[in-house]
């Protein structure tokens, strides 16, 4: 198997991924969906709320709000040695908020709130929380702890996380010139017209739809859109919480676990 880079940006990773399969992708797709761990409020205590939201939708908003996460410093509350309710300092992490609106309506951001350790903090200070009113006030302790994302979306470490065939596209090879209607119809503008003939501008933004194939007058069309199928785009898109790469090779370690396990529950039947 072979991995090449496209696109590496903080939040965002797309790569090409050459001799692999459907399932293993899917695999991927899926565990960095729903395995993948990330830090998100569990617990809210409401000290104060004058706002005029309940407390439930505040403590709704701040569970929704990404985290930035230390996977290596922090356990899963189910792997904890604490096996406590309320955690322990390996597996909580203390937040608070303490906003009041003197002067007038204010907007209350993420920004402001103050986490115990510093490295576990919201991945943007600029997400709206809550507006007060003049002289409301809004004070709470939170704790976050490690999840993953088949328990709730608020753990989910990616906003998203797809694969597509690489796409195979044989232009016509002789000049198609009083036609243009695949190259016009493509939504993500993959062909273009070059000395009146057809040619391809932007390969891997082609997702397969056909409509250039469908579009074409000649039947069959000279053109052809076809997949490689044991090579694949995927495309990783974090939500800030971990790295887009720390999510990918945290989903194989998981993926090469569960297979483990489930080897072992194998032997178990054959003795
Ligand atoms: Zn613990």
């Amino acid at each position: 198997m072979k991995i090449e880079i496209l696109e590496k940006t903080d939040t965002n990773l797309r790569v090409i991924v050459r001799d692999a399969d459907v399932p293993l992708m899917n695999a991927l797709r899926r565990i960095a969906l729903a395995e993948v761990p990330c830090m998100a409020i569990e617990e809210v205590v409401m000290i104060e709320n004058s706002s005029i939201l309940q407390d439930e939708i505040v403590a709704h908003r701040l569970g929704l709000t990404p985290l930035k996460t230390d996977l290596d410093a922090y356990n899963l509350p189910e792997e904890c040695k604490c096996q406590s309710e309320f955690g322990c300092p390996e597996c909580r992490v203390t937040l608070t908020l303490d906003a009041e609106a003197k002067e007038g309506t204010r907007t209350v951001y993420s920004g402001e709130i103050v986490s115990e350790n510093p490295e576990i903090i919201p991945v943007s200070d600029k997400i709206p929380l809550i507006k007060l009113a003049k002289n409301q006030k809004l004070k709470l302790e939170a704790y976050a702890r490690l999840g993953r994302g088949k328990t709730h979306a608020k753990w989910q470490p990616v906003s998203m996380c797809a694969y597509k065939y690489y796409p195979q596209i044989t232009t016509p090879k002789k000049k198609c010139e009083d036609c243009q209607k695949c190259v016009e119809i493509c939504p993500k503008k993959v062909l273009k017209i070059e000395d009146g003939k057809v040619d391809v501008r932007d390969l891997l933004a082609c997702n397969l739809c056909m409509d250039c194939v469908d579009a074409c007058p000649q039947k069959p069309s000279p053109l052809k859109v076809e997949w490689e199928k044991d090579t694949f785009i995927l495309n990783i898109e974090s939500t800030g919480a971990l790295s887009p790469e720390r999510v990918l090779s945290e989903a194989t370690r998981i993926l090469g676990k569960q297979l483990e396990d489930f080897e072992e529950q194998v032997k178990a039947i054959q003795q």
